[in-house]
């Protein structure tokens, strides 16, 4: 019998009621920090191997999305996974609050810009569910619209789709003692006092509304040519390792290969 894959133990089912606080962001499903260090060096040269295919190939666009709450590991994740892959070819976009600009248009635009072309692996480190999540909780628009943007997202992320982007949305969870640890270390920590903000314990006060917004998000949005994976991110190593094994199949399935040989080359050649 051969071993079951993260990537469905991870999946929501499209339709799924999620519920977070029955999902423990501890688990580690079975793996070992003491054998996590070797997977993820052998899951990244794996990744590593796939997208050069991936962009010599110049077939598929790929399309990933990290979203998470506050200190959950978005940028951890981009450090330490699709550090596997070249920077050609791997185009990282951070969605801050939008600027004057991207307000004057929908909300879609200024992500629309950023999806992937053919070849490129491109990472969104935060995305249009912000417009689901922080928009909702904030209640900066009106419940009427963001209600709609469910079926929008759906349709916008089918169309990609349609037209042969591939699309992996990951889920980081952590838990709220988890969140508390990593805003007091990176208070603590002189190399990270830099990323904490005043804002960010406003933020923590809403946790039961973001969680709630999390889980229609996900009950939503998880779609069969879309799905959404959540991944247990209380463990770093686990965290990694699980976003890199399930991009690898993800990636493996589109089966890239190298482009054919030139066929004015000849078999000997010799360049002297
Ligand atoms: P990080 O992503 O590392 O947390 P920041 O601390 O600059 O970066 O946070 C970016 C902020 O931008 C987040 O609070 C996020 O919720 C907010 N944001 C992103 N997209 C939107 C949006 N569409 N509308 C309002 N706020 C947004």
């Amino acid at each position: 019998m051969s071993e079951p894959r993260l990537r469905d133990q991870l999946r929501v089912e499209p339709g799924t009621k999620v519920r977070l606080a029955r999902f423990d962001p501890s688990d580690t499903h079975g793996h070992t920090k003491g054998a996590s260090e070797t997977e993820l060096a052998d899951g990244l040269v794996r990744l590593a191997g796939l997208q050069d295919r991936l962009w010599a190939e110049g077939k598929h666009p790929v399309l990933v999305i990290l979203q998470g709450i506050d200190a959950a590991g978005k940028d951890g994740t981009v450090h330490h996974v699709m550090s596997a892959f070249s920077p050609q070819g791997c185009p990282v976009t951070d969605f801050k609050v939008p600027s004057s600009l991207e307000m004057g248009h929908d909300y879609l635009w200024r992500v629309h810009q950023h999806a992937p072309a053919k070849g490129e692996i491109a990472i969104f480190n935060r995305s249009h569910y912000e417009d689901v999540l922080v928009v909702r909780v904030h209640d900066l628009v009106p419940k009427a619209t963001w209600k709609r943007r469910y079926d929008q997202i759906n349709d916008w992320e089918r169309m990609l789709v349609e037209e042969g982007t591939t699309v992996v949305k990951f889920f980081l969870v952590i838990d709220r003692d988890e969140q508390r640890r990593r805003f007091q270390d990176r208070f603590s920590d002189p190399t990270k006092r830099w990323k904490f903000k005043m804002g960010d314990l406003a933020e923590r006060a809403r946790w039961d509304d973001y969680t709630q917004a999390f889980e229609d998000a996900l009950g939503r949005c998880s779609t069969a040519v879309a799905p959404w994976y959540l991944i247990p991110a209380n463990k770093n190593w686990f965290r990694n390792l699980a976003v890199a094994e399930i991009l690898g199949d993800v990636l493996e399935e589109l089966k890239p290969a190298y482009p054919p040989i030139d066929p004015s080359v000849p078999a000997d050649l010799v360049i002297d």
